[in-house]
């Protein structure tokens, strides 16, 4: 019986030991009995350091803490039971997000306290808070975008009515509205391209061509912010087998991202040409602030923005739309001087 009751023991103390949560096993003077090593993990304390000492003073450096917890225990005294969730700022700055509860007397005057390291968890819940905003906000773009198409269609087939009339007496009004509409149009068009998720479908098409269309769109952001484009564009390029609509959206994104860098204006310069009629590289050049070093690596990862009202994902999109044409993008950067995009698209394909 006694090796049975062993046996036993062991199981339990194994169970104990090896649990992924951190367990604390407590008195009733609020002193710490025993911890297992997940514990010990999630304060960085030692078994020596973490028994006998008070439940109370586990974060003896911030008091708002030990309220916390004061108030934790109260519920337990309470109910018998508690569930509770915990903010963590280490030294390192690093955030952790806890759950823990307790259970009183769960062996004769000892409480154990269970504690759950739900971090990623919790950023992954904001991550698809982020992501959902950005939806709700696309679709509303685009609601609005079609929304001003219909009374386009209107005002552009009166004017058009109107033309013999005006354009006698006024020729040159005539010809600003109508060019101001047809630049209406082509925005709102673009903008429901890029809005809505489109078929992909591959061809054929001129860069230069799709480049030209973006710098169009473009231009009147950048003359907001004094920003002027110089492109060179090499003459009789081959065409690319390419998804346009998804590389128009890689050069808004790394077009705009330009722009922003430079809030006092500047160059942006833009240039396509032929690599050993291999590749097609398009360079997009800025004289904003750059990019530090140790940063660069972290262009394209989800939600990494240094804007305030930034998103980080207009990098993480373009990466993929590049990385499906099977491509490349290399980034220069030197800080205080400016930033250079270098995206690369092979000519041939296999398949
Ligand atoms: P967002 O523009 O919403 O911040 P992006 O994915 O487009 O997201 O860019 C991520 C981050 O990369 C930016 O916040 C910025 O710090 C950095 N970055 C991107 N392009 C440039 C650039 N041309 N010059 C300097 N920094 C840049
Ligand atoms: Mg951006």
């Amino acid at each position: 019986m006694e090796m049975e009751l062993r046996k036993s023991e062991q199981k339990f103390r194994r169970i104990f030991e090896d649990s992924m949560d951190g367990l604390i096993l407590w008195n009733n003077m609020y002193q710490i009995v025993d911890t297992n090593c997940s514990a010990m993990r999630i304060f960085g304390l030692t078994k020596e350091k973490l028994v006998g000492r008070s439940v109370l003073d586990l974060f003896s450096h911030l008091n708002e803490k030990r309220q916390e917890i004061i108030n934790h225990i109260e519920q337990v005294t309470n109910n018998g039971r508690q569930c509770s969730s915990m903010v963590i700022e280490g030294n390192d700055g690093i955030v952790k997000h806890f759950d823990y509860s307790t259970k009183r007397g769960i062996i004769d005057g000892l409480n154990l306290t269970v504690i759950i390291d739900v971090t990623e968890k919790t950023e992954m819940q904001e991550q698809l808070r982020k992501s959902d905003r950005l939806n709700v906000i696309g679709e509303l773009a685009a609601g609005i975008a079609h929304e001003i198409r219909n009374p386009m269609t209107a005002l552009k087939g009166f004017i058009q009515l109107l033309e013999p009339t005006i354009k006698s007496q006024h020729a040159m009004y005539y010809d600003v509205i109508t060019s101001e509409l047809a630049r209406i149009d082509s925005i709102i068009n673009e903008f429901l391209i890029l809005a809505k998720p489109q078929e992909i479908r591959f061809q054929e098409k001129d860069i230069c061509q799709i480049m030209r269309e973006i710098v169009d769109l473009l231009s009147a952001q950048a003359v907001l912010y004094n920003v002027q484009f110089h492109t060179h564009y090499e003459e009789q390029l081959p065409s690319v087998y390419c998804e346009p609509n998804q590389l128009k959206k890689v050069f808004i994104n790394l077009i705009k991202n330009a722009i922003e860098v430079m809030p006092g204006g500047g160059a942006i310069t833009i240039a396509i040409k032929s690599i050993k009629d291999q590749f097609i590289q398009i360079s997009i050049r800025d004289e904003g602030t750059g990019i530090p070093k140790d940063k660069i690596k972290k262009l394209g990862k989800p939600f990494y923005t240094t804007k305030e009202k930034g998103t980080g994902l207009g990098l993480m999109v373009s990466y993929r739309i590049i990385e499906e044409h099977k491509g490349s993008i290399e980034v220069e950067s030197e800080e205080g001087i400016g930033t250079l995009f270098k995206i690369r698209i092979p000519l041939k394909h296999e398949n």
